[in-house]
């Protein structure tokens, strides 16, 4: 049987699929065969209109709810995705080529383990009273109104989920864009939203290039851009968000450290390694893409992972044996093979890797580099991909500045026995979200975002509900006032 791929319509807006065949088609290619397996259309500002009027339209009472009813609906929503998993996962799989491996783990999982997290804290959200004397002040913990957001192809639902289910859960309404390369997993998170009890236009999605993400922005009604993407859109959106002193979350890209010294578990550091650079085809914000290896144990390091890279399976994504599937786009793999011919051209030694693999669909071998140096563009640059640099280093001292000594901080890992070594350079890390002995772990419960170019606010956590959530001071006069004239 042919899964269906095509969605019902191009945008989900006011509780229902609704299509407008005037925006420009949007195809959708598997990236694993190169195939269209569907087709969607940009939203047309009568789109935009109508998901933004209908956002608008149902706040108020979707804040005048209480945070148990609120907080009930969306865990009923995590319930329906985790019935849901093994349909999510392929399709999941279809709109990125991520393996069912991977999809069917963590990627309507998280999203699901978003809505039963914040809605099990939305009952509890609540603001604070302070004496003053006899006067006294009480906040109140308010939505901030409609909030869009704006997603990356690489997490098309946990994305969607993770801005979502805060913004939801605080009394927002949303307007969500999937990114234009992965456009169907979106509609179902907010089909299924609406399935759990969420009321029409609560939660919305439209679809659509840049263009429509910053019409998104610039509008009056919105109060709030969350953006996950790149560091160069987020330059654009953060702008456009300040014109109109809109609340921003921008969870931008990364070029992050991962040290291993000398008395690290070599076999839990190459697991780290390709963790961090080789899940999703290395198409992960977060990853660890420069290697910090002490000289050491270099080449044991790098005969264990060339070792270890063997047994990736590499296949048909939809294989629940495959481990390693194709890159998302053709374009995404141009940029890949660019920078592995830069890195050639640049003097570092190619150890694993490096081909494409495959005639149809945008296959590339998972690549690793060694003697890599700190001035290399593929050790300056976030590459998207998957390909690994590795980096020798001997001192401590030596390796935190070459470690920091970038404009990106998302994240940073280390391995190490040493305990009070592995706090003190989690410590010195200038990253948001640091590892000890591991690398990638993004629980829910843990505040997730970046520091310098990688972004501001935080995803995830208690932290989230303070970026989708405005307080407001009430003063209490319990006596006279007197004024001065
Ligand atoms: P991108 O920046 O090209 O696009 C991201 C989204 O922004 C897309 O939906 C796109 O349509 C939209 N967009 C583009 N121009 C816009 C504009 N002017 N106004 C409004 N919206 C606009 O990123 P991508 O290629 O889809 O994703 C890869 C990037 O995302 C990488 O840099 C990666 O590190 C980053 N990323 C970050 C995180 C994180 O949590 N920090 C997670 C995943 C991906």
């Amino acid at each position: 049987m042919t899964y269906p791929t095509q969605p019902k319509a191009s945008h989900f807006i006011n509780g229902a699929y609704v299509e407008d065949t005037a925006g420009t088609p949007i195809d959708v290619i598997y990236p694993a065969t190169g195939k269209k397996i569907a087709q969607v259309h940009a939203a047309t500002p009568a789109v935009i209109d109508h998901a933004l009027s209908s956002a608008r339209n149902a706040q108020a009472a979707w804040a005048a709810l209480t945070g148990t009813e609120r907080g009930r609906i969306l865990r009923r929503a995590a319930d329906i995705m985790r019935e849901r998993n093994h349909d999510l996962s392929v399709l999941e799989t279809f709109d990125t080529g991520k393996p069912y491996q991977e999809t069917s783990e963590v990627d309507a999982t998280s999203g699901a383990d978003a809505l039963e997290y914040f809605g099990g804290m939305a009952a509890t959200l609540t603001g604070e009273h302070i004496q003053l004397g006899e006067d006294w002040v009480y906040t109140r913990r308010e939505a901030l109104g409609v909030c869009v957001g704006i997603g990356a192809w690489n997490y098309p639902t946990q994305i969607a989920c993770w801005k979502g289910a805060p913004a939801l859960t605080c009394g927002n309404t949303m307007v969500f864009k999937p990114s234009e390369t992965t456009p169907l997993c979106a509609l179902k998170v907010a089909e299924i939203l609406h399935e759990a009890g969420v009321p029409a236009g609560v939660y919305n999605v439209v679809q659509g290039m840049g263009e429509v993400g910053a019409a998104l922005i610039t509008d009056d009604r919105v109060d709030k851009v969350s953006l996950t993407g790149s560091v160069p859109t987020g330059r654009k959106v953060y702008a456009a968000a300040a014109a109109g002193i809109k609340h921003v979350t921008m969870e931008l890209g990364g070029k992050s450290p991962l040290i291993i010294f000398d008395d690290a578990d070599v076999e839990n550091a190459v697991s780290g390694a390709i963790l961090g650079n080789f899940y999703s085809s290395g198409q992960v914000c977060s990853n660890g893409t420069r290697v910090f290896v002490h000289k050491n144990i270099k080449e044991a390091f790098l005969a264990r992972l060339s070792e270890r890279l063997a047994g990736a399976v590499i296949g048909d994504p939809q294989d629940p044996e495959t481990s390693f599937g194709p890159m998302v786009s053709e374009r995404q793999l141009g940029i890949v093979e660019g920078y592995i011919a830069k890195g050639q051209v640049e003097g570092a030694r190619l150890v694993y890797g490096g081909n494409r693999i495959k005639d149809d669909g945008f296959y590339i071998e998972p690549t690793v580099f060694a003697d890599v140096t700190d001035d290399m563009s593929i050790a300056r640059e976030e590459i998207f991909g998957p390909v690994m640099a590795v980096l020798d280093f001997e001192d401590e001292a030596d390796v935190m500045t070459r470690a920091n000594a970038t404009d990106f901080g998302l994240a940073a890992g280390v391995f190490t026995r040493d305990l009070t070594r592995a706090h003190r350079v989690a410590a010195g890390f200038e990253a948001g979200t640091c590892f000890i002995n591991s690398y990638n772990d993004a629980p829910v419960e843990a505040p997730f975002g970046g520091s310098k170019l990688s972004g501001v606010g935080r995803e995830n956590s208690k932290a989230a509900i303070a970026h989708y959530s405005q307080l407001k001071s009430v003063y209490v006069r319990m006596g006279d006032l007197e004024a001065p004239f």
